[in-house]
């Protein structure tokens, strides 16, 4: 009887150990990955919860502010957000947070609490486990509207905008479809007796793509770090004016000579076969790949307009080869073999004849590219940017400053050239726009220069 006793009682004692132990186990892993910092008008939330080798007993999550609890998501009731199993052990919740979902949100700060239960000791006990996250909600959408009157886009053409954003440090620019175009502190352009101190005021260069739709849709935007956005329309033309076809003959005297010298010097692409099978790859793959390298320069321009005076250098005197995103069909013995839009202007003078720079800026690449052979490209400031193409040689070195018409190097046929000529064009945030528009004075004057003086008020 005794011994029994002490069984029981050595029974008790291991039971209730196990028992306390259990109830120590570490509860399920919490990570709320978003938000991180700040709540708008309707924010992400995004929670993983992990419990190794178990199911989850129990979860809430639950938004504090000022004292009240609103729950936003739990086991019982899953409507309101949207679980997904990962894998056996990982569950992710995510749902969408503002004022529809806490009808009492204010701005200020306020909390984000998750715990979690999984259970241990064969179901009999739960470890549990919490997290919490402090956020600043932000409801107060950014102020945005356009400065800026008659905007007349060309497709492949280029534009500008002013407009005012507050606070003055939100993100903010001007989105043409599915592309962004930053707007830079106005204060970055003192040229032509511009000058405007209001920190608010943005310049957004942008660009209509030669292939976007001429009726595609702008706005300018103003975006905070809790994801409120205000939006402005701007009044504006556009205009498309039919593009060019050609037809490029490829012989295989051009073949021989321009594709080992551009395989020589790339290592983007290593088609194998004739020739021709390899130009088809440089003429397509290479060239895309070479305009994404092209438009990752875009980040790196400078914040203020670097270039000067009222046109930029129209390069007179010489032959127009081939315009701004003239459609080219390519013949091999007769045989259409490709297709693809040329996006600059070729301008052919003499042989070796000096390249000059289009207008003062800073030199962000003097190297051989691809397609593009020996090619130069100059920062104009605002995502405004210049390239030449071709060289049989280079001038000048990355980092430079360079003033308008300044020798950049001299005219060849190095890339895809079929004779010795420029390949010139512009681009605005990355995108290849016709340069014509940026030759000419009265365009200038009336698409910059008239928006940067009636901002200035001068
Ligand atoms: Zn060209």
């Amino acid at each position: 009887m005794r011994y029994l006793l002490r069984l029981v009682l050595v029974a008790a004692l291991i039971t209730g150990g196990l028992f306390i132990y259990a109830g120590r186990l570490p509860g399920p892993a919490i990570e709320i990955a978003r938000p991180t910092k700040y709540v708008g008008q309707a924010s992400p939330l995004e929670v993983a919860l992990t419990a190794p080798g178990a199911q989850l007993a129990d979860f809430q999550i639950t938004f504090e502010q000022n004292g009240k609890q609103t729950p936003l998501v739990s086991l019982a009731q899953p409507a309101s957000g949207e679980i997904k199993q990962e894998g056996t052990d990982r569950l992710r919740i995510t749902r969408t947070i503002g004022r529809e979902a806490i009808p009492d949100l204010r701005s200020g700060p306020a909390r984000i609490l998750v715990t979690a239960e999984r259970p241990v000791l064969f179901g009999v006990r739960k470890a549990q486990s919490t997290a919490s996250l402090d956020v600043q909600v932000r409801l107060e959408r950014p102020v945005i509207s356009v400065l800026s009157t008659k905007h007349y886009i060309n497709l492949g053409g280029s534009e500008m905008v002013v407009y005012r954003a507050t606070p003055a440090d939100v993100e903010s620019g001007v989105q043409v479809g599915d592309l962004k175009y930053p707007g830079y502190p106005a204060s970055g352009a003192r040229f032509e007796g511009v000058n405007i101190a209001d920190p608010a005021v943005k310049i957004a260069f942008i660009a209509l793509r030669y292939d976007q739709d001429v009726n595609t849709p702008m706005y300018a935007y103003a975006k905070d770090e809790a994801g409120n956005m205000g939006r402005a329309d701007f009044d504006r033309l556009t205009f498309r004016k039919p593009f060019k076809k050609e037809s490029i003959a490829l012989t295989d005297k051009l073949l021989d000579r321009v594709v080992p010298a551009i395989l020589d010097t790339t290592t983007e692409v290593n088609p194998q076969g004739t020739n021709l099978e390899k130009f088809l790859v440089i003429n397509g793959e290479l060239r895309r790949k070479n305009a994404e390298k092209i438009a990752s320069f875009a980040s790196q321009s400078a914040p203020e307009i670097l270039w000067r005076g009222t046109v930029f250098h129209p390069f007179g005197n010489t032959a127009v080869e081939s315009a701004f995103a003239d459609f080219r069909t390519y013949v091999y013995n007769g045989k259409e073999v490709d297709r693809q839009t040329h996006l600059g202007f070729d301008l052919a003078r003499v042989v070796n004849s000096p390249i000059l720079a289009g207008n003062r800026g800073k030199v962000l690449y003097a190297s051989p590219l691809g397609i593009y052979g020996n090619c130069v490209i100059i920062d104009h400031g605002m995502g405004v940017q210049s390239l030449y193409a071709h060289l049989s040689s280079i001038a000048v070195q990355v980092g430079q400053t360079v003033e308008k018409e300044q020798e950049l190097g001299k005219s060849g046929m190095t890339g895809l050239a079929g004779g010795d000529h420029l390949h010139f064009t512009l681009l605005v945030n990355g995108q290849m726009v016709n340069p014509v528009e940026w030759w000419d004075a009265h365009w200038i004057q009336d698409r910059i220069l008239r928006k940067l003086r009636e901002a200035s008020g001068s």
